[in-house]
């Protein structure tokens, strides 16, 4: 059995210089629930001589809410804070969609919102979400922080733009505004606890009956989540109704690039797409227009 050493980090700082000095070598740690999971079997891509809790970190706990910065989460809010946050609930109750079935109540009790980011799986059910909600990451290392597109932080399968001395300390969704509307939903064999097999993740903007921004963002069909601006262009400007969501669900259908695997075949995942991207936005519009 390989030794790993556990450091505690307390600050920002201390985790960077961690990571730092050890060569590549050391793995921070949130939630641990996919973490632990990947040392144990041995992952090869999970290779770590020192693991670093950052879940003592002040500011990767934050969960913040103003109407002019929107909402600020700490990389390591586990799910459930995120649930039961009033801001969360008043302000951004679509995150809840995702915060809510990632795993079940045990995972919820650890599992954050930044280490799904971070793991970067493809079938990662916050990121579609995050994206959808135009989140930013900000990340910090030795040479001070930087700001990244929730969307550009994934490069591949369990691989991301954050360098091995960085990293997330929290991701932040702007205040959506007024009539704004959003649903994460996925479609799983069974009822719980299981892989994406495609996830849908969208949000609307309505003004004067019309759409004024969008956003279709989709899980498990590609190496990475995927944004889908041809969905966007068929909603922008159009006014709300069936056409322009059939339409956005068709270039969702035809933007996804899934593989076949013992889940699903790629006829049934590209099949998925436009059933999920469709409904997704129906629910996002009647949020939008007032329903919960
Ligand atoms: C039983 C079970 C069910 C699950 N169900 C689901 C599900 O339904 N949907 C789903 O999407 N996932 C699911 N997962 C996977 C996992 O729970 C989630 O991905 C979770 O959000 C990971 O968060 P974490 O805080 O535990 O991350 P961790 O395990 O702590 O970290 C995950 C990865 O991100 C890195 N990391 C973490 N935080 C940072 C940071 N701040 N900066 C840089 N790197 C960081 C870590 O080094 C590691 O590589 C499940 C896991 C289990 C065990």
């Amino acid at each position: 059995m390989k030794w790993i050493d556990y450091e505690n980090a307390k600050t920002v700082d201390e985790a960077i210089k961690i990571l730092s000095q050890s060569g590549g070598k050391a793995r921070p740690m949130a939630g641990g629930t996919d973490l632990i999971v990947q040392l144990r079997v041995k992952d090869p891509r999970v290779d770590a001589d020192i693991v670093v809790n950052i879940k003592d970190i002040p500011e990767l706990n934050e969960l913040s809410y103003s109407a002019e910065k929107g909402l600020t989460i700490g990389a390591a809010v586990p799910c459930y804070k995120i649930y039961n946050d009033d801001n969360v609930i008043n302000h951004y109750p679509a995150l809840i969609d995702s915060a809510s079935l990632i795993g079940g109540t045990q995972i919820q009790g650890r599992a954050s919102l930044g280490g799904n980011l971070c793991n970067a799986a493809p079938s990662g059910d916050s990121i579609p979400n995050l994206v959808a909600h135009n989140g930013v990451a900000t990340l910090a290392g030795p040479n001070g922080t930087r700001e990244v597109a929730v969307e550009d932080i994934c490069t591949g399968p369990r691989q991301t733009c954050i360098e091995k001395d960085e990293i997330l300390v929290s991701i932040n969704l702007p205040n959506p505004g007024e009539g704004f509307g959003a649903n994460y939903i996925r479609f799983i064999p069974r009822n719980e606890m299981d892989i994406a097999v495609v996830g849908a993740g969208v949000s609307v903007n309505i003004a004067s009956g019309k759409f004024t921004a969008a956003k279709v963002s989709l899980a498990s069909v590609a190496p990475t989540p995927i944004s889908v601006p041809d969905a966007i262009s068929a909603l922008v400007g159009q006014s709300v109704g069936e056409g322009p969501i059939q339409n956005a669900a068709n270039a969702a259908k035809a933007a996804a690039k899934p593989i076949s695997d013992m889940r699903g075949t790629i006829e049934y995942r590209k099949h998925l797409c436009e059933v999920l991207t469709r409904r997704a936005l129906n629910t996002a519009v009647d949020r939008a227009q007032g329903g919960k």
